[in-house]
């Protein structure tokens, strides 16, 4: 019989019930026991959304933006691209959501794509004008109705990030065209997880800021799996992503250091096991889906 003093939640996105799981900082985490959701405690609280859209809206880009303008995520924005271009064999209309300063962008159009983005943060939209001309817009899924289809949305780091990230997958399929492509990267939860804990059982708890990554949900291949297929998409394909470079951990030492060099050896022991078991095991920190919106290709 159950534990009736147990404390519990109810999945924003199945109803069932959810229980404590994991705790990083002040966050805590409860874990869905029917679809396995991972999701952040009082995401459901009264002003939540609100203080979430004033934060993108009006202080990400001075408390982040460093991390996209350092450079180092180039090599994530080229491997997204030529994923999709080997899926869709043309550089059409793409809409990348949380798209920031646009960097990912200005790849895709110098590859020849007819390429948008959308993003909360006014002054990484204000950056993207100024850099990249006129192909960013203010705002979210939510609010945009473009009137027209695209071959590709991208979403890369973004899902995790949302009030509602199932909600954004039923918008991202209502922008695409029959047989579009839908490109997503996020944290590879299960894999944070494990390090959270394995940082932990070495009294590593004040690095974990710096490798482990947790935002609303922390997200698995079977929850997106499900969730993508749930919204009609088809050939769902999950793989470990590439990591992003490492310029954004030269300032740190010691440490770090350490830490930075255990970051390689589990991406190399992930790649091989991903190899090994023909895509099963999928351990490394990132995870790369790709899915079609149901339909002709033409
Ligand atoms: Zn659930």
């Amino acid at each position: 019989m159950m534990n009736q003093s147990v404390e519990s939640r109810r999945c924003p996105y199945c109803l069932e019930q959810a229980f404590p799981g994991l705790a990083a900082g002040r966050r805590r985490f409860f874990h869905c026991s029917s679809c396995r959701l991972v999701f952040r405690d009082g995401l459901d609280a009264p002003e939540a959304a609100a203080e979430e859209r004033r934060y993108y809206e009006d202080e990400y880009y001075r408390e982040l933006a460093w991390d996209q303008l350092e450079g180092y995520r180039d090599g994530i924005y080229r491997e997204a691209l030529d994923r999709i271009e080997g899926q869709e064999g043309r550089r059409g209309r793409l809409l990348d959501v949380g798209c920031g300063c646009g960097l990912f962008l200005r790849e895709a159009l110098k590859r020849g794509w007819d390429a948008k983005g959308i993003d909360p943060s006014r002054e990484s939209i204000e950056y993207l004008h100024a850099t990249i001309g006129d192909a960013g817009i203010q705002g979210t899924l939510e609010d945009f109705d473009p009137g027209t289809r695209y071959d590709a949305v991208t979403m890369i780091n973004v899902l995790d990030h949302l009030a509602e990230p199932w909600k954004d997958a039923t918008r991202a399929a209502s922008l695409l065209r029959d047989g579009g492509v839908l490109y997503v990267r996020v944290p590879n939860g299960p894999f944070h997880m494990a390090l959270c804990r394995l940082l932990a059982s070495c009294g590593l708890n004040g690095s974990t800021g710096r490798v482990v990554v947790f935002h609303n949900y922390v997200l698995s291949a079977a929850w997106l799996t499900r969730v993508l297929s749930d919204r009609g998409f088809s050939r769902i394909e999950i793989r470990n992503a590439g990591l992003s470079g490492f310029s954004g951990y030269r300032r740190h030492t010691g440490r770090t250091k350490v830490l930075h060099a255990l970051r390689r050896a589990v991406w190399c022991g992930a790649k091989s096991a991903e190899r090994l078991s023909a895509g099963r095991l999928l351990w490394g920190p990132s995870l790369e889906v790709t899915a079609r919106k149901a339909g002709k290709t033409g």
